[in-house]
């Protein structure tokens, strides 16, 4: 038995004789004041009712509380009646009762005591669960943040077609989704025919503390196995990484420890490659690799569009068969270089009875004279000066700065050329001729469309007088 328990049954049976004692002291002293009487009953009854209710339970231990009013009230009216002993029975089977009802109220404590402990441990575990919650949901919208700005990055790199300003802003955003990084940089890479040894960088945007030494830029150990290795790479500290020796980290550009870097791929190929720095060691993350890695998918779609458009630029600027310009590059360059020169010879040549040898070797046979033709244009052509294909057998050239003159004496000399060149036709050797008419700007007009219709004049005229000549103003 317990000692609580114990003291308990002992203490009701003691304050249960006290009482006892004290009112048959009193009764034998005379009639009991009821002053005497009440303050017995307050004194000894209430810490003993008090346990009583404690270990036996609330109606039962009122019940016995009543009991010892009555009992007491008799035995205070009556006492030379009521003989002792039975009193002192009742009070030692309360006791003892008590002191079991105790016992069972222990063990009951004890149960609750151990559901107290596994309630604290399930509130221990949800609390846990709730701060890990909480750390996710932190985490996710750290990461909803960095996806939200990836979208947004992802449309502006598909909207933009213009190299320089895809990795521009390409620049501004990357903090955004990865802020510690002190160097960051983009470069573009051009391989000689797929030999990732040797690539030149074609462009290049750096944001570098401190700026870059020479204004220029190196590939160094960690780009080159980036390229080798087709993969990204995470360093949490570039002097202690077991895949670069030291003294190749020695040589490094520029100061840093942390380095965060991924290839720019599209369709299998190496665009470039984006590089993060840091000055201290282990400042990026696997999530920043992650974060980076997609920058760089998205980014390097928007590289290759804006190189698909370029070339598709380039296609709609040339001519297929000839390599010369189409007639959207002479108008779309007029404004820009009669602003340039206060002089401009326009040739409008045309191909002398080309429909003869079409005739006669066959339309591949036109299309590889007319390749000649051009190569010789070309051969025949200085500085900024161009030459458009502006029909299917007529060629504009255009001569910057130069006067009537100076046109003249080109026209002479390639239309000498060409008749002394021979072609090899079908086994035979056979000669063309060219005709060609000449205007210069500004004397013989100020508008593109005036100096073409004026050149094409030229043109038939000297077409009209026998062909294998030029003509321009003032001939006779
Ligand atoms: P002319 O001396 O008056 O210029 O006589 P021409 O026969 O050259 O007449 P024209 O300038 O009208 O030439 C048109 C011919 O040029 C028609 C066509 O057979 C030929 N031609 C035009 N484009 C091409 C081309 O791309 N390839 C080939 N093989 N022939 C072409
Ligand atoms: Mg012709
Ligand atoms: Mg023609």
């Amino acid at each position: 038995m317990n000692r609580i328990n114990l003291s308990n049954g002992l203490i009701i049976m003691f304050s249960s004789l006290l009482i006892f004692f004290y009112l048959e002291n009193l009764v034998s002293s005379g009639e009991p004041d009821w002053g005497d009487k009440a303050s017995a009953l307050f004194i000894l009854f209430i810490p003993l009712t008090a346990f009583t209710i404690f270990t036996l339970g609330n109606l039962s231990g009122f019940l016995y509380f009543l009991y010892l009013i009555f009992i007491n009230h008799r035995f205070i009216q009556t006492y030379r009646t009521y003989s002792f002993l039975p009193l002192l029975g009742i009070t030692l089977s309360v006791g003892i009762l008590s002191a079991l009802a105790e016992r069972k109220f222990l063990l009951r404590i004890k149960g609750y005591k151990k559901n107290l402990l596994n309630l604290k441990e399930k509130i221990d575990s949800y609390v846990q669960e709730r701060e890990e919650k909480t750390r996710i949901q932190s985490l996710l919208t750290q990461r909803f943040e960095r996806f939200s700005r990836l979208k947004f990055m992802a449309e502006e790199f598909s909207t933009t077609l213009e190299i320089s300003r895809i990795i521009q802003s390409a620049e501004e955003r990357i903090p955004e989704i990865i802020p510690r990084a002190d160097n960051f940089l983009i470069y573009l890479l051009e391989t000689e025919k797929g030999e990732m040894e040797s690539p030149r960088i074609t462009y290049f945007r750096a944001r570098v503390k401190g700026g870059l030494e020479n204004k220029e830029l190196q590939l160094d150990i960690f780009d080159r196995w980036i390229l080798r290795s087709y993969d990204k790479l995470l360093i949490s500290d570039v002097k202690k990484d077991f895949r670069f020796s030291k003294e190749t980290v020695e040589e490094l550009q520029r100061e840093f420890r942390s380095l965060l870097a991924s290839p720019l791929i599209a369709k299998g190929k190496i665009l470039g490659v984006v590089r993060l720095e840091s000055s201290p060691p282990g400042s990026f993350t696997p999530d920043d690799l992650r974060m980076l890695d997609l920058f760089s998918d998205l980014l390097a779609v928007g590289v290759e569009n804006a190189y698909l458009y370029q070339r598709t630029e380039e296609l709609a600027k040339y001519d297929g068969l000839t390599g010369l310009f189409l007639p959207r590059y002479f108008y779309t360059r007029w404004e820009e270089i009669v602003a340039r020169f206060s002089r401009i010879s326009l040739l409008m040549l045309d191909l002398d009875h080309f429909k003869g040898y079409n005739d006669r070797y066959g339309h591949i046979a036109g299309d590889i004279m007319l390749k000649k033709i051009a190569q010789l244009i070309l051969n025949n052509l200085s500085g900024e000066d161009f030459a458009v294909r502006y029909g299917g057998e007529e060629f504009l050239l255009v001569l910057l700065g130069k006067g009537k003159e100076e046109a003249i004496a080109l026209a002479e000399e390639i239309r000498g050329k060409v008749a002394q060149e021979v072609f090899f036709l079908r086994r035979e050797a056979t000669h063309l001729t060219v005709s060609i008419g000449i205007v210069t700007y500004p004397y013989e007009g100020k508008t593109r469309e005036e100096l073409i219709h004026k050149a094409d004049a030229w043109l038939y005229l000297a077409k009209a007088k026998g062909r294998n000549r030029i003509a321009y103003a003032g001939i006779k």
